[in-house]
C-alpha cells in the first residue's frame, strides 16, 4: 500500500491505483491450495503415527511430536499466483545473491493486462517487499484486452477468434505487431480487425518501396549530413519534421502513449517522407547539386528505421542491412536524438504549399480533368506571394498542372474551377480547353443521379425498423455514414452545376 501511495511503484494509467488500494485495504482470507500437477508443493506434513499436522521450512525426516518416520507431505500445491509472485526475483537466482539479481532487481517497467492487477501485480509488489525489501519495478503498465472488431471478447464458441499464427502467415509478424501497438491505449481494450492488419502490411510495403527508391538514388554512396548550409527548403522542412517526430515518439514512450506515437510515425513516414519529400527530392536528384538532398534522404531513412525498429523489428532490420551494410545490427544501434532543425517558419511555408497542391489535385478530380492533362493555373497568394513564387516548379510538378502564374487577383471568368486554401491563397484552373460546359453539365447531372440513388438506398434501410433494431451497431452506423457522405457529395455536385450556369 505504502509503495504505491508514495509513488515508488507507479501504476499506469493512474486510475488503477484506486482499484489496487481498494483491494489491498480489504484483503480477505484466501485459499492457497490447488490440486494441480505442477507447482510449489505445500510444506505441510501429516504423521500417520500420532496424527500431528505441522509445517516446516526444511523437509523433515520424522514427526516433530512422536518422532515416527511414517510422515506424508500434503499432495496439494500452492495457488499459481503464489508461485508467480516470486517471478521478479526467483528467475534471477534468489535466494542466492547472484550478479543478475544485483543488476536486474528492481526492474523498470512491468507490462501486463489489467485483469491480473490483483492476482499478479499486487502479489509481486508485496512479496518483493517481503523477500527483497524493495519494490520489484518502478512502473506497472496495464494493457487492455484484445477484442474483436465489434468489441466482443474473442471466444471459440462465438467463432470470432483471430489466430495470431494464421495472421502472421498471411500478413507478416511486423504487420500484426504494428496493428496491435497502433491501437494500444493503456488500460483500454482494443478492437482488432483484419482491415487494420492489412493497413499495417500496406505500410510495411510503402516503407520497403521507399527504401528501394532511396538506395537506387544514392547508388553505392551513403553521403553524410555534415554540411547543412546548402540545404533546400524541402530538405530543411523534412529535417524539421523529423525532429518533431523524434520528440513526439520520445514522449510517447515516456507516457506509454503507443497509439498516438504510431499515429505520429505513420504520418511522418507515409505522408511527409514518402508522399511529399521523396516526390520533391525527385526534382533535385540528377541535378547539378543533388548531394545535400541525397544526404537528407539517407539521414531521414536511417532515423526512420531506428524509430520503427521496436514496432516492426523484422523489416527494419532487413532494410538496415541494405542501408548500412557492414555496420552492427539495428537492434544494437543507438536510439536517435532530435537535432536542432526545428523551424516553424519553414513548416508553415510547406503547409501552405501542400494545401495549394492539394487544392489543385481536388479541382482536377472535381472537374473530371484527366490526371495527365496539364491545365494552366493562376494563383493569387496575397502576403504569401514571394513564398509561393519559390515553389512554382514544385507546385506544377506535384499537382501535375501546366503553366503556373502568380497574379495579384484572379480574373472573373466563366471557365475556371477555383478554390481557396486555409491560408487564404486562391487558385484557379483554366478549364476552357478541357471542359465543354454542356458535356460537363451532363457528367455532373449523372453523378447527382447516382448520389440520389445512394441517398434513397441508405434512407430506405435506416427507416426500416427491423434493420435498425436487429443489425449490429457497426453496420447501422456505417449506413448512417453512407447517407451523410452521399448528401455531402450531392451538395458539392449541385454547387458545381450551379457554377457552370444554365
Ligand atoms: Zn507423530
Amino acid at each position: 500500500i505504502e509503495v504505491v501511495q508514495d509513488g515508488s511503484v507507479d501504476l499506469a494509467p493512474k486510475r488503477f491505483e484506486k482499484a489496487y488500494l481498494d483491494w489491498m485495504e480489504n484483503l480477505r482470507d484466501w485459499c492457497i491450495s490447488r490440486q494441480l500437477w505442477w507447482g510449489h508443493r505445500i510444506p505441510v506434513w501429516y504423521c500417520d503415527g500420532c496424527g500431528e499436522v505441522f509445517a516446516s521450512l526444511e523437509d523433515p525426516d520424522s514427526c516433530r511430536r512422536c518422532q515416527s518416520s511414517t510422515i506424508r507431505q500434503d499432495q496439494d500445491v500452492l495457488d499459481t499466483w503464489f508461485s508467480s509472485q516470486l517471478w521478479p526475483f526467483s528467475t534471477l537466482g534468489w535466494p542466492d545473491e547472484t550478479d543478475d539479481l544485483e543488476y536486474f532487481y528492481p526492474t523498470s517497467v512491468l507490462v501486463t493486462g489489467y485483469d491480473i492487477l490483483y492476482l499478479w501485480v499486487a502479489r509481486m509488489i508485496f512479496s518483493g517487499m517481503y523477500c527483497m525489501n524493495d519494490v520489484p519495478f518502478s512502473h506497472a503498465l496495464m494493457t487492455g484486452l484484445v477484442r474483436d472488431f465489434e468489441g466482443r471478447k474473442m471466444s471459440k464458441s462465438a467463432g470470432n477468434v483471430m489466430d495470431p499464427l494464421d495472421l502472421i502467415e498471411r500478413y507478416g509478424a511486423d504487420a500484426l505487431r504494428y496493428s496491435l501497438v497502433s491501437s494500444a491505449i493503456p488500460g483500454n481494450d482494443t478492437n482488432s480487425s483484419e482491415e487494420r492488419i492489412e493497413g499495417a502490411r500496406n505500410f510495411a510495403n510503402k516503407l520497403w518501396n521507399a527504401t528501394r527508391f532511396v538506395l537506387l538514388s544514392v547508388d553505392g554512396e551513403r553521403p553524410d549530413l555534415t554540411d547543412t548550409s546548402s540545404l533546400s527548403l524541402t530538405d530543411r522542412w523534412i529535417l524539421s519534421r523529423l525532429d518533431a517526430t523524434l520528440e513526439a515518439v520520445a514522449s510517447g514512450y515516456e507516457d506509454f502513449a503507443f497509439a498516438e506515437m504510431v499515429r505520429v510515425l505513420y504520418r511522418f513516414i507515409w505522408s511527409e517522407y514518402c508522399d511529399w519529400y521523396i516526390e520533391l527530392a525527385k526534382l533535385e536528384l540528377g541535378g547539378p547539386n543533388d548531394e545535400p538532398t541525397k544526404a537528407v534522404l539517407v539521414h531521414a531513412l536511417d532515423r526512420i528505421l531506428r524509430l520503427l525498429h521496436p514496432i516492426t523489428p523484422f523489416i527494419t532490420e532487413e532494410l538496415w542491412s541494405r542501408l548500412r551494410p557492414g555496420s552492427p545490427k539495428l537492434i544494437r544501434s543507438d536510439w536517435p536524438e532530435p537535432g536542432s532543425h526545428r523551424d516553424q517558419e519553414i513548416e508553415g511555408t510547406m503547409e501552405r504549399f501542400q494545401d495549394v497542391v492539394g487544392a489543385l489535385r481536388r479541382l482536377k478530380v472535381d472537374h473530371g480533368v484527366p490526371p495527365g492533362r496539364r491545365v494552366p493555373v493562376s494563383i493569387s497568394a496575397g502576403d504569401f506571394a514571394s513564398e509561393v513564387e519559390q515553389t512554382l516548379d514544385a507546385i506544377r510538378s506535384l499537382a501535375k498542372v501546366g503553366e503556373v502564374t502568380l497574379v495579384d487577383a484572379l480574373q472573373t471568368g466563366p471557365s475556371g474551377g477555383r478554390t481557396i486554401t486555409a491560408a487564404g491563397i486562391e487558385v484557379e484552373m483554366d478549364l476552357e480547353d478541357v471542359i465543354d460546359p454542356a458535356v460537363e453539365r451532363g457528367r455532373i447531372a449523372r453523378r447527382i443521379e447516382e448520389a440520389d440513388e445512394d441517398i434513397a438506398r441508405a434512407q430506405g434501410k435506416l427507416s426500416n425498423e427491423q434493420f435498425v433494431s436487429k443489425a449490429p451497431e457497426t453496420v447501422v452506423s456505417k449506413e448512417r455514414q453512407k447517407l451523410e457522405d452521399a448528401a455531402a457529395a450531392r451538395a458539392k455536385l449541385q454547387s458545381q452545376l450551379d457554377a457552370l450556369g444554365a
